[in-house]
């Protein structure tokens, strides 16, 4: 019988100070997991330092690295979603190049599909140690607004580190859609799906890609990718005032008929007149989100281009 093979997919962004390490580790995973064929499918996401380079070095060495190129910055969502749509492997598994996503602990999720109970074995930090409080705190408020809001379920901590069957991964790649949010995806497409949990590890070197800002620009396209309740409750927003605004006309029409018409109320009228206009310009920007999502959805626009690649089946434009 022929070995079963295990895609590693790895999105590589600035990351020439962290592959060295990386890459040695998963030499000694390849020794472990020797019973199994391996490919790394390294996606270089538009690095302007030595990835590259460092990527078609390996690969010149050791058949088993795989790398695609992206002409440009596509962002992580992208780069994990070419990986999938080019490994081999009967398992997949997306991993970061940081080392934060243990290499080490991946014997132990093919183990647990190979029990055969499970269709993906997921990860998630039972800690945020290393990180800035204030990242985390905005993270916990994240996964308890989307609770509330959206049916899919996310687990708090969960990383983007998986272990998937093939069927999973021909599920995922069957969600073509344009904005992507791989953790709501992964809840989406269902399977069952065993969490392991592990003490937070920090960078092995170099920076975090991630800045607050494209955090919580990050966290609003999860929101609006998977829930409706934003846009419904600008509506009801809407309807509550309008009753609210024809009760206090039938009020000052009453007023005005008893009492006469003094002119008072100035300070109050502007107050109301900024209070709607700021609930309206707030229900507008929530419908702008959803009407930019549709509009990038329906010029489908290829969700990255390929500059570079040693998969042989890799379509240059995806
Ligand atoms: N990454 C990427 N494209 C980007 C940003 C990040 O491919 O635009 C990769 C990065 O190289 C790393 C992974 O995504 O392998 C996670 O990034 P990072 O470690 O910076 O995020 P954090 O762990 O701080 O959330
Ligand atoms: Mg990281």
């Amino acid at each position: 019988m022929s070995k079963k093979m295990i895609s590693i997919i790895i999105p590589c962004y600035n990351e020439e100070a962290t592959l060295p390490v990386l890459y040695e580790e998963l030499k000694k995973l390849s020794v472990q997991l020797e019973a199994y064929d391996l490919e790394y499918v390294f996606v270089n996401d538009g690095s302007s330092d030595r990835t590259f380079s460092m990527l078609t070095e390996m690969a010149k060495q050791d058949e088993k690295v795989k790398y695609i190129s992206f002409s440009r910055n596509f962002g992580k969502e992208a780069a994990l979603f070419a990986g999938l749509s080019n490994a081999k492997g009967d398992y997949i598994a997306t991993m970061d190049a940081d080392m934060q996503d243990p290499p080490s602990l991946l014997p132990e999720m093919v183990a647990d599909l190979e029990s055969g109970e499970y269709d993906n074995v997921a990860t998630r930090r039972v800690n945020r140690i290393g990180e800035p409080p204030i990242r985390s705190f905005f993270a916990r408020c994240f996964y308890k607004l989307m609770h509330h809001l959206s049916d899919i379920e996310l687990v708090d901590g969960a990383r983007d580190y998986r272990l998937m069957r093939r069927e999973m991964v021909d599920s995922i790649l069957a969600v073509g859609e344009y904005n992507r949010f791989s953790k709501g995806i992964y809840a989406w497409v269902g399977y069952k799906t065993k969490w392991i949990a592990y003490e937070n590890v920090e960078r092995s070197a170099g920076e975090t890609k991630w800045s607050f800002w494209k955090l919580l620009h990050y966290s609003i396209d999860g929101i609006v990718n998977f829930s409706n309740v934003p846009i419904t409750i600008s509506s009801y927003l809407g309807l509550i005032l309008t009753v609210i605004s024809f009760i206090a006309i039938i009020f000052e029409i009453i007023r005005a008929l008893v009492f006469g018409d003094p002119v008072a109320g100035w300070p109050s009228l502007v107050c109301i007149i900024t209070f709607i206009g700021g609930i309206q310009l707030f229900c507008m920007g929530i419908m702008g989100q959803y009407i930019s999502k549709t509009y990038m959805e329906v010029k489908k626009r290829p969700h990255y281009i390929i500059r570079d690649t040693n998969c042989s089946e890799a379509k240059k434009n995806n």
